[in-house]
């Protein structure tokens, strides 16, 4: 599928004018928006890639509106993403392709989930134990072995082995495989699992949600027929619209605010 043209910063296609003033009217909106390559031009050096100017206050501009819910969805952790975007509430901030929440969006695991976590923990540790430098890294939802240190190969491969055939292989687990690391969570981070939880609390009939890279699709790909997906700059997309650069997404946003207010 492919998003049409790509609208300049003045000047929205009629299609993304006619999405954004059905976003504007809806009862209760949903505005997600990833950081990097959306709202800040990208630098040599992370830490200062600062947003765009009008990009913030734009978001802040649209949280203050009655029922309407700004979410920055970001890669960063969330520490470094208030850090750089030097936003706060009542923009809500989600770090960690979704695996960092705040404020009212931050639900501890079910009975479940819990259980499922410690299940997968013992059974990592067990790898580990019989694994002479492996280690597991304990995190809120999922746990993580670690086998880079582990100094003989052929023990590093087959800890990896049995921790995919074992724990990662269990029901209701999401797993990362990297080099040397697998991480077993309990509950689903992506950027489309994070949109789907900002709609369910909310109730939102409509979510907008921004974003210029690969890891944006998986939010695309989650977004409901009546949801507006918006792609920044070029590359294959799943959203349904398209725009040109950061200072597009500032005037979008500007516009929605205006809309909206
Ligand atoms: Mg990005």
């Amino acid at each position: 599928m492919t998003a049409p043209d790509a609208s300049t910063s003045d000047n929205p296609s009629p299609e993304l004018d006619d999405a954004l003033r059905r976003a504007a009217q809806t009862p209760t909106l949903v505005i997600a928006c990833d950081y990097d390559g959306t709202l800040a031009p990208f630098v040599d050096d992370p830490t200062r890639a600062v947003p765009a100017p009008g990009a913030i206050a734009a978001l802040e501009r649209l949280a203050g509106l009655p029922r309407t819910t700004v979410a920055l969805l970001s890669g960063r952790n969330r520490a470094a993403l208030a850090q750089v975007s030097g936003a706060g509430a009542p923009v809500v901030l989600v770090g960690s392709h979704g695996s960092e929440w705040e404020g009212g969006f931050d639900t501890p695991l079910d009975d479940d989930e819990v259980a499922r976590l410690a299940r997968v923990t013992a059974d990592l540790e067990e790898v580990a134990s019989r694994t002479p430098g492996a280690h597991v890294e304990l995190k809120p939802t999922a746990a993580v072995l670690h086998v880079r240190p582990v100094s003989d190969p052929a023990q590093r491969e087959t800890a990896m082995a049995e921790a995919m055939a074992g724990p990662a292989a269990l029901d209701g687990v999401f797993v990362t495989e990297g080099k040397n690391v697998v991480e077993i969570a309990v509950r689903e981070a992506s950027k489309g699992a994070a949109i789907e939880r900002l709609v369910k609390q909310t109730g939102a009939e409509v979510a907008v949600f921004i974003g210029d890279d690969v890891t944006d699709e998986r939010g695309f790909a989650r977004l409901r027929d009546q949801d507006i997906g918006v792609k920044v700059g070029d590359g294959q997309t799943l959203a349904g619209h398209r725009v040109a650069d950061i200072p597009a997404v500032v005037g979008l946003l500007e516009q929605l605010a205006r809309l909206r207010a």
